[in-house]
């Protein structure tokens, strides 16, 4: 019986948290929309971007309004970007897993903040080639005021994994500086690698942005390889960044299990 009541519980919580998921989305589209144009997220509600009529309540449902307005404005008809019901969908499917690893405490609420910033990082800078400080420095403080989950001297924990941050990008700055005689790396990632080392601290954030370097190699060598892109062309790393922070938040275990594998046999 009380068995039942704890599954029953449990299932509950995965809806509220899928729940808080999907509208953590929606917020996170007035993001990545807003912020690259210096727009206010606040003001004005909801409107289409093309005809400015302001979005119904029933039609800005987290996926739902987009499956039943099927991608179109309800004024002016014009298709709305599927990018919008994908990152509802994509963060609710986040904060859904983050609580099954963590359950309602300080870990889910600073790794949840984590996923959505790099998300939002991610489709900016995919789009605009830049990640605004509008994004990298509100998250600080949420890491800042979170790194407090690891006790009184958490902060110093969380400074660490931001120098950390720092450090392995700045390197990475001027090995492609050196090698490609250009800038390869904004000020933004270097800021983002920060805010993921205050959230992550200096062991994960190494392990974040070794995978973010290698996910960025391949991808580069691919894309030299089979002439998409050329040498002098612009990259953004910050969906890189985001690739190694999501390993880490998603699957720490399994990254601990490869480096007790790789130990044992040394
Ligand atoms: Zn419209």
């Amino acid at each position: 019986m009380n068995n039942e009541i704890s599954h029953f519980g449990f299932i509950a919580s995965v809806f509220i948290a899928g729940f808080f998921g999907l509208s953590l989305g929606s917020f996170l589209n007035v993001i990545i929309y807003r912020l690259p144009r210096k727009e206010s997220i606040v003001f004005p509600g909801s409107h289409c971007t093309h005809c400015d009529s302001p979005i119904l309540y029933r039609d800005n449902i987290p996926v739902a309004g987009f499956i039943l307005l099927r991608g179109k404005c309800r004024a002016c008809r014009t298709p709305i970007s599927w990018r919008y019901p994908l990152v509802e969908a994509v963060t609710g499917c986040m904060v859904i897993v983050l609580f099954t690893l963590n359950g309602f405490t300080l870990n889910f609420a600073a790794d949840t903040a984590l996923a959505a910033i790099l998300l939002a990082a991610a489709m900016i800078d995919l789009k605009h080639m830049i990640i605004p400080n509008r994004l990298t420095y509100p998250g600080t403080l949420i890491a800042a005021g979170l790194s407090f989950r690891w006790g009184l001297d958490g902060i110093v924990r969380g400074i660490q994994g931001g120098l950390v941050g720092i450090f392995i990008l700045s390197i990475m700055y001027y090995i492609g500086k050196l090698m490609f005689k250009k800038e390869s790396m904004g000020m933004g990632d270097i800021k983002l690698a920060f805010v993921i080392g205050v959230f992550v601290g200096p062991f994960w954030c190494l392990i974040a942005l070794v995978l973010a370097i290698l996910v960025g190699g391949i991808f580069g060598i691919i894309q030299l390889a089979t002439g998409k892109k050329n040498i002098a062309q612009e990259v953004p790393f910050g969906p890189f960044l985001a690739t190694g922070g999501f390993c880490v938040l998603f699957f720490k275990s399994q990254i601990i299990y490869l480096i007790e594998q790789y130990l044992k046999m040394l």
